[in-house]
C-alpha cells in the first residue's frame, strides 16, 4: 500500500537538532535551555492545543535566516524519504513564519519550495505545498496572507486554515478563501479539533473545503457525519497530535472508529512529527494495536488518502493501487 502524508506542518517538522544548532548560530535563548528536547517536543497530554502549539513557536523562532527555512525544507523532504513515504503534501504558514522571524514571507515561500523541489526531485519523491492562512493574525490580515500566497500560486496545491480554532470562527475567512477557490487552489481547513461540531459545519459553509484538518468532534453529531460521508469530505486524522492537544480522551477512545462506521472518508496523518515525535508508519501501527482498527479499514484509510490528495501524483497512487488490487 503506498504511504502517504496529506497533514504534515513544516515548523512541526523541524529536527530538534537542527533547532538547536539554529539556536546556536543565532544565539537564541533556546541554545542556553537545560532541556531543550523537552521545549521541542510536547508530553502525551498536553493543557490544549495552544499549549501543544507552543513547542512549533520555539522551534520557528530559531529559524532566524531565509537560508535556515531551505535547510529545513530540505530536511522535512530527506525524513518524508527516510520514513518511507510515498507522497506528501507540507503546509506551511508564511505569515506565521513572518511573526516567529521578522523573516519576508514571499522570501520564505521561494527558499522553502526551491530548496523542496530540489530534494523531492533528487528522492523521486513527489512532494506538494499547502499554504496557511493563520487565524491568529485575525481577518483585517486574511487577505494579506491569501495574497501572499497567491502571488506564488504555482508553488502551492491548496490553502488551509490553521491557529486558534475556538477563538477565530471560519466565517472571518469567508472573502480571503473565496479568493484561493477563484485562483482555482483546494482547500482545506482545520475545525472539530479545539472545537466542536458546530465548528465543522461552519467550515463547511464558510469555506468550501475539500478536507477538514482533523475534524473529529465530528463524531459528536451523526447528521454531520452523514453531511461528510454524502459530499465526500476526507477527515485528514492524526491520533498522537488529537490526544494531545485533547481533541481526543485517548487513542483506545479517539473517534476515529465512530467516523470510518458512519463512511465518512479518513486520511491518517502526522500533523506535526517533532512536537508528536511521530511519523505515518507510528500512526498506522498504533490505529492497529492501540485504537483497534481491522486491517481493511487500514486499508480503506489508505485508499481514501490518496484518492482526496490534491495533486495528479498523489491520486495516481490511488489509481494505480486499485489497479493492482483488482
Ligand atoms: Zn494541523
Amino acid at each position: 500500500m503506498p504511504t502517504i502524508d496529506l497533514h504534515r506542518h513544516l515548523e512541526g517538522s523541524i529536527r530538534p537538532s537542527t533547532a538547536l544548532a539554529l539556536a546556536r548560530k543565532h544565539q537564541h535563548w533556546l541554545a542556553a535551555d537545560s532541556r531543550p528536547l523537552h521545549r521541542l517536543v510536547a508530553p502525551v497530554r498536553t493543557a490544549g492545543l495552544l499549549d501543544y502549539l507552543e513547542r512549533i513557536d520555539v522551534a520557528c523562532s530559531t529559524a532566524r535566516a531565509v537560508e535556515d527555512w531551505s535547510l529545513i525544507a530540505q530536511q522535512a523532504v530527506q525524513d518524508c524519504f527516510d520514513e518511507g513515504l510515498d507522497y506528501a503534501e507540507i503546509r506551511f504558514s508564511p505569515w506565521f513564519i513572518h511573526t516567529q522571524t521578522g523573516l519576508d514571507p514571499a522570501e520564505v515561500i521561494d527558499a522553502i519550495t526551491d530548496a523542496a523541489r530540489d530534494a523531492s526531485a533528487l528522492l523521486n519523491l513527489p512532494v506538494a505545498f499547502i499554504g496557511i492562512i493563520v487565524r491568529d493574525l485575525g481577518p483585517d490580515t486574511a487577505m494579506r496572507q491569501m495574497n501572499t500566497i497567491l502571488s506564488r500560486s504555482g508553488r502551492f496545491c491548496g490553502v488551509d486554515l490553521a491557529g486558534d480554532e475556538a477563538g477565530y470562527p471560519p466565517a472571518l475567512f469567508t472573502p480571503a478563501f473565496a479568493r484561493a477557490h477563484d485562483a482555482g487552489l483546494r482547500v482545506t481547513a482545520h475545525a472539530g479539533e479545539a472545537a466542536g461540531p458546530d465548528s465543522v459545519r461552519a467550515a463547511l459553509q464558510a469555506l468550501r473545503p475539500d478536507r477538514i484538518g482533523h475534524g473529529v468532534r465530528a463524531a459528536e453529531d451523526p447528521r454531520l457525519m452523514e453531511q461528510l460521508a454524502d459530499a465526500g469530505i476526507t477527515l485528514e486524522v492524526a491520533l498522537t497530535s488529537n490526544v494531545q492537544t485533547r481533541a481526543a480522551a485517548s487513542l483506545r477512545e479517539h473517534p476515529i472508529k465512530r467516523l470510518l462506521q458512519a463512511g465518512v472518508p479518513v486520511s491518517l496523518n502526522t500533523d506535526n512529527p517533532t512536537p508528536s515525535a511521530t511519523g505515518v508508519a507510528a500512526e498506522f501501527r498504533r490505529a492497529a494495536t492501540e485504537v483497534g482498527l481491522s486491517e481493511a479499514q487500514l486499508q480503506l484509510i489508505v485508499r481514501d488518502s490518496a484518492a482526496a490528495a490534491f495533486t495528479e501524483a498523489g491520486r495516481q497512487l490511488a489509481r494505480t493501487r486499485s489497479a493492482a488490487d483488482n
